[in-house]
């Protein structure tokens, strides 16, 4: 089976979720990747050292400099008139794309897999991650996004892939969407999803002020990234790409603390996979405790100062 794995990049450096989907894609075949955007000549070569790689296409052009997924979507379709699956990491912007590629190839996407149990087979959650489907593929080409925490990361180096230029197709003169502007925000900390420790508040913080005050030394002493519930979100005491849980960023880190966060299966959904799970909570009847291996019942505005001191 052959296989084609969107690279996702900042235009400097491959994301480490693309590293996780060529592990995946290697359980199916042959691996190749699709590195588009402005200017992605260094991304490609650096894709093209990814261990077990064997074609990089470059697609270098104006019209994919955002890489909006409405301008990437047919370029994939174009590339799968020679593959067998297209895979993405399941992250904003693979979810972004997948869907597109799959309606334009009239095939079901299969999202968030977990394991490859065989060339159309994986494994995928369900349920806010409550259970784990086995599903079989019927249709031509298979089209999936890989949950970046279910897989290694293939090794960046040892591969010897080719690079091939691809051409995009010419931006339509009415396209879907356009690029606005983008406010990233500025941080020194560890990326959520591959940090070795997250530190998540919750709404128990009462306000954007509080949860820096109360989260931020603790994650720097911890060299942590932080997280938060929705319901911490949605007050508006974190950005939106704070969010760990079902519907923001699945998280699988060696240490998870969990700060006033009640651990709703929509939380859990996110982070249950974390290899120690630390949770502070005046309840002690807070479904957070039922997965945490370490639980304090203990007011957070002086359990973690208290701790933070003490580290
Ligand atoms: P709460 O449930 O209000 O919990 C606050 C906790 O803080 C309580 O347990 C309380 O005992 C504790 N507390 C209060 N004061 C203190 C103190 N001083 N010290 C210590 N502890 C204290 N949620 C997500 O997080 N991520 C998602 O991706 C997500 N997706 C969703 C998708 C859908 C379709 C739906 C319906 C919901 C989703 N939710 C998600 C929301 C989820 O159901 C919960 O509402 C949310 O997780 C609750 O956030 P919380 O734990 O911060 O707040």
């Amino acid at each position: 089976m052959k296989t084609l794995v969107l690279v996702e990049h900042d235009g400097r450096a491959v994301r480490d979720a693309t590293l996780s989907a060529v592990t995946a894609a290697s359980r199916l075949g042959e691996v190749d990747l699709l590195v588009a955007g402005r200017g992605i000549e260094g991304v490609a070569q650096a894709a093209a050292k990814i261990a077990g790689v064997s074609t990089v296409f470059a697609a270098d052009a104006e019209s994919l400099a955002h890489q909006l997924p409405e301008a990437l979507a047919p370029l994939v379709v174009a590339l799968m008139a020679t593959h067998d699956a297209f895979l993405a990491p399941a992250t904003s912007e693979g979810r972004n794309v997948a869907p597109r590629v799959a309606a334009l190839l009239d095939v079901a996407q299969i999202s968030d897999v977990l394991s490859v149990e065989g060339e159309r087979r994986f494994t995928r959650p369900i349920y806010a991650g409550a259970a784990v489907a086995l599903v079989e593929s019927a249709d031509p080409k298979i089209v999936v996004t890989v949950r970046g925490t279910a897989f290694a990361k293939a090794s960046r180096e040892g591969g010897a892939g080719r690079i091939e230029p691809v051409e995009a197709a010419a931006a339509p003169a009415a396209p879907l969407s356009s690029f606005v502007s983008q406010a990233l925000s500025d941080s020194s900390r560890p990326e959520l999803t591959s940090a070795k420790v997250v530190v998540t508040g919750g709404r128990a913080l009462g306000s954007a002020e509080r949860f820096r005050e109360v989260l931020e030394p603790l994650a720097d002493r911890l060299k942590a990234a932080v997280g938060a519930s929705r319901a911490a979100v949605d007050a508006g005491y974190a950005p939106n790409d704070y969010q760990v849980g079902q519907t923001g960023k699945v998280v699988a880190p060696e240490v998870y603390l969990a700060i006033g966060v009640s651990g709703a299966i929509q939380h859990l959904a996110g982070m249950k996979d974390s290899k120690v799970i630390v949770a502070i909570n005046t309840d002690e009847e807070a479904p957070i405790f039922q997965i945490a291996d370490i639980g304090l019942v203990a007011d957070l505005f002086e359990a973690v100062p208290e701790l933070t001191r003490k580290l």
